[in-house]
């Protein structure tokens, strides 16, 4: 990028309303039908923008935004003191809008077919190679996205009703697969299985390194720093005399990464135990006066023999596992999928 005193200037381009050429934005009138660019046509990001590098557009861009002509509309540089088309005083003028921050363009067409001659131009082209005539904004870059926009529209709500549909579709058929009972079975308790685990803990030194953010309370050992990082962002700022400059905003972001230790609990060791009666029990280790005990069950199963075949039912506690004594029968509420919903006496 050429930077002249560190600042960026962009060209931007505006359509015309009576015929859609694109024109520069340096042009106050239309190139192709002479109109004068009214004050509410705004200036937008061409396709193929380039960094201005010649001074006369660097200072024209710098002198701040354009005004219309109060008397004829006419568009006039910010240095200029009367209307260069009726001669009014321009005080009694129109200063354009600027500083908005302008999007960049959409990507422009691979290729533009003149209408005139039938020649195919870049996409970015303003104007045919061959025969000079303008080419329409209109086949430029807000065209293709109409026609790519346009069958989508039509497209979506089919779509978006067709995938409304399949997720309702899942949703009914799952509920009807899995949350209905289908039916009832009897079911008598031939097989039992738990498995406890018993942890023994013991206070001991956890380190933690790079951790963000601050230090918990209870951590000794402490050592931190902060990550700094400068974010910029580019944007492109409208001057409102056919130019953009192009600005870095800057700022930075702190972040905090701590070095630390902490006494937990820890498990040292874990004991398993696992039996096939109603009631599970957990290991007793001895333990020291510094350590404590974790229990925690991990698995309940119960296995019902029915006229469907084996079922494997998990009870949601111990007291609940332990109504199912070997050889009782219960009747067992079922789903579509072969799974037990619930279990009755
Ligand atoms: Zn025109
Ligand atoms: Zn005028
Ligand atoms: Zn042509």
């Amino acid at each position: 990028m050429e930077k002249k005193d560190g600042r960026v200037f962009i060209e931007l381009e505006w359509i015309c309303p009576n015929c859609d050429s694109r024109n520069k934005g340096s042009r106050k009138t239309c190139e192709n039908c002479g109109a004068a660019q009214p004050d509410n046509v705004k200036f937008q990001r061409a396709a193929d923008e380039k960094v201005v590098a010649d001074e006369k557009s660097i200072e024209a861009a710098k002198a701040g935004a354009d005004i219309h002509c109060g008397f004829c509309g006419t568009r006039n540089p910010a240095t200029a003191t009367t209307c260069s088309q009726c001669g009014g005083d321009l005080k009694e003028g129109k200063k354009r809008e600027a500083g908005q921050v302008l999007k960049a363009a959409p990507p422009p067409p691979k290729s533009l077919t003149c209408a005139n001659c039938g020649t195919e131009n870049p996409g970015t082209a303003a104007a045919c190679k061959q025969c000079g005539v303008p080419l329409k904004q209109a086949a430029a870059a807000p065209a293709p996205a109409k026609t790519a926009a346009a069958p989508a529209r039509k497209v979506n709500p089919w779509f978006l009703g067709g995938i409304g549909a399949l997720l309702l579709f899942c949703c009914v058929a799952a509920i009807f697969w899995f949350v209905l009972p289908s039916k009832s079975v009897k079911g008598t308790v031939t097989d039992l299985y738990w498995q406890t685990t018993t942890a023994v803990q013991e206070v001991q030194p956890v380190n933690y390194s790079n951790e963000r953010g601050s230090a918990p309370s209870g951590a000794y050992n402490v050592s931190c720093h902060t990550e700094s990082e400068e974010v910029c962002e580019e944007k492109t700022v409208d001057q409102g005399n056919g130019y953009a400059e192009v600005v870095q905003e800057c700022h930075t972001e702190s972040e905090q990464y701590c070095d630390y230790t902490l006494d937990e609990w820890t498990t040292i060791q874990s004991y398993d135990l696992s039996g096939s009666d109603n009631y599970p029990v957990y290991e007793e280790p001895n333990i020291t006066s510094d350590q404590r005990v974790g229990n925690t069950v991990n698995t309940l199963t119960v296995t019902f023999s029915t006229s469907d075949g084996q079922k494997e039912y998990t009870p949601d506690s111990a007291a609940e596992f332990q109504q199912f004594e070997i050889g009782s029968v219960w009747t067992l509420k079922m789903n579509r999928a072969g799974g037990i919903l619930s279990v009755e006496p």
